[in-house]
């Protein structure tokens, strides 16, 4: 199975996917990183969900990533009886301390840390900014509001206090214990939320041991001001725009999601654009124009992914959703303008040897009718710098490791190959050509390119660039040992 796009699709699990079938159909339909929310459901739930995508992957025969979401620092209300209730604009309701789950007039809020610090006249925000709270009386287990803004409240939903400074840490004792767990699970991706400096992301550096690659969700104004360093202490990006919108003007988001794309992009690192990308697929079977036009506005920006939350997790139509993004990347990437934004917002970066080799590799793919460029890489480094270039044609990454496979699977236009440890550089061509043959990309009558290291094995050694035919008995024939 090959995906005919390069931007890729993070679908998040949650009840309206949690089971065999409805998993494998949204990875059929086009979902190529799964995304577990440590928030929401518990570490057994996190552990089923990981076995069954393990269990798809296997059976498929094709590399899957997952990405655990750390919680962070984020404030939640408790539960309620019935899951969900309606607010009403006018009403009051209560935030309190009580775990007893809660109703249409009051649901707990399990922060001491907000009712130390709120006012009478402070806003309370609910489920990224959609409902609003006007604190009217507080005191240190209790906040009595109006409501200004009504709608859907449910479990776990998040809260933000806009005019409150609060004093959180980056990692919470619940999110290293589920650091931990997830590791041992073997995720290969861990998003931590509501990361402000680059220490928060050296923090979690410690913990996860090489066991994990680290994603920074930017979803802080002081994160958008620390980018620069965060971007260079992170493995990814991820434009979290739910809580970014609410915590600075919503108008503010487009231009810092153009700016992050583009940052991480020269920097070679896969970055997501996440949140409401279609949600009112969550009850409709049908997305609305401007969701469309937003999907299609990231992967013109040359995103490495773009997102599904709540319309994967807990959707009427998940399937659909997946397959809607992937119906507007095809058509994106089929029109001419969408390789122009990709070549007029490409950085050259020439700071090594490897990076002339991929832009080279790439130059040619623009002139010449080869059909893939195929890299070897053990870190994954030499395929992320090759994505970075954002070629004509698909990349193919070879690697021995499932480990590097898994984590290139949020990557541009990167399709992960696993392949034997190699030893000799004709056996190397062979394996990729086999691989470009095997997954459609080419047929025996074309030509790839061919990036590697020789000798094999050694990291950072990118040194050889080959257009190499596809015909194994002309590889025999042409190529030195
Ligand atoms: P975050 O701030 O981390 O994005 P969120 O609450 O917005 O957290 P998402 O994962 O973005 O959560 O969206 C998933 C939606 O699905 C949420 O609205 C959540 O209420 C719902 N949901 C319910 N159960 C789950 C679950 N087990 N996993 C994920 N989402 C769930
Ligand atoms: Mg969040
Ligand atoms: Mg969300």
């Amino acid at each position: 199975m090959r995906r005919l796009r390069n931007v890729k699709i993070v679908a998040t699990l949650g009840p309206a996917s949690d089971d065999y079938d409805t998993i494998r159909a949204l990875f059929e339909a086009g979902a190529d990183v799964f995304r577990l929310n440590m928030s929401h459901g518990t570490q057994d739930d996190i552990a089923a969900r990981h076995r069954i995508i393990r269990q798809i992957e296997a059976d498929l025969e094709r590399p899957i990533a997952i990405l655990a979401d750390l919680q962070g620092p984020k404030l939640r209300v408790g539960t309620f009886t019935e899951g969900t209730v309606e607010l009403h604009e006018g009403q009051s309701f209560r935030l309190d301390l009580d775990e007893t789950p809660g109703d249409a007039t009051r649901v707990q809020l399990p922060h001491v840390e907000i009712f130390a610090a709120l006012e009478p006249g402070a806003t309370l925000l609910v489920n990224d900014g959609k409902i609003r709270l006007k604190v009217e009386a507080c005191g240190p287990d209790f906040a009595d509001c109006l409501v200004t803004v009504g709608g859907t409240i449910s479990n776990r939903k998040g809260v933000n206090v806009p005019d409150v400074v609060l004093p959180l840490a980056a990692l919470s004792e619940k999110d290293r214990a589920d650091l931990e767990f997830a590791c041992e699970l073997g995720v290969d991706w861990l998003a931590l939320s509501f990361v402000q400096r680059a220490e928060d992301v050296e923090e979690a550096r410690v913990l996860t041991k090489g066991r994990a690659a680290l994603m920074s969700k930017i979803e802080k104004p002081a994160a958008v001001r620390s980018f620069k360093e965060i971007l260079d202490a992170s493995d990814g990006i991820m434009v979290a725009r739910g809580d970014l919108g609410v915590e600075l003007p919503v108008q503010n988001v487009p231009p810092i999601q153009k700016r992050l794309v583009r940052q991480a992009r020269a920097d070679a690192k896969p970055v997501i654009v996440a949140t409401q990308m279609l949600e009112s697929m969550i009850e409709s079977p049908m997305p609305t124009r401007a969701e469309v036009s937003d999907v299609a506005t990231a992967i013109y920006e040359g995103a490495d992914a773009v997102m599904l939350s709540a319309e994967s997790a807990a959707g009427a139509y998940p399937v659909e959703a997946v397959r809607t993004m992937n119906a507007v990347a095809m058509e994106v990437e089929s029109d001419p303008t969408y390789r122009e934004i990709l070549e007029s917002s490409r950085k050259v970066k020439r700071t090594s040897i490897a990076d002339g080799i991929v832009s080279a590799a790439r130059d040619i793919a623009e002139t010449t009718d080869i059909r893939a460029i195929c890299c070897f890489t053990q870190s994954g480094t030499t395929a992320q710098i090759t994505a970075r270039e954002r070629p004509p044609v698909p990349i193919i990454a070879l690697t021995p490791l499932i480990t590097t496979a898994r984590r290139l699977c949020l990557s541009w236009g990167t399709h992960c190959v696993l392949t034997d440890e190699q030893e000799r550089f004709k056996g190397a061509v062979i394996s990729a050509v086999r691989a470009a043959l095997k997954y459609n990309f080419a047929t025996s009558k074309d030509q790839v390119l061919v990036v590697a290291g020789v000798p094999f094995n050694v990291p950072g050694t990118t040194n050889i660039l080959r257009v190499a035919p596809c015909e194994e008995r002309l590889i025999y024939r042409s190529e030195p040992e």
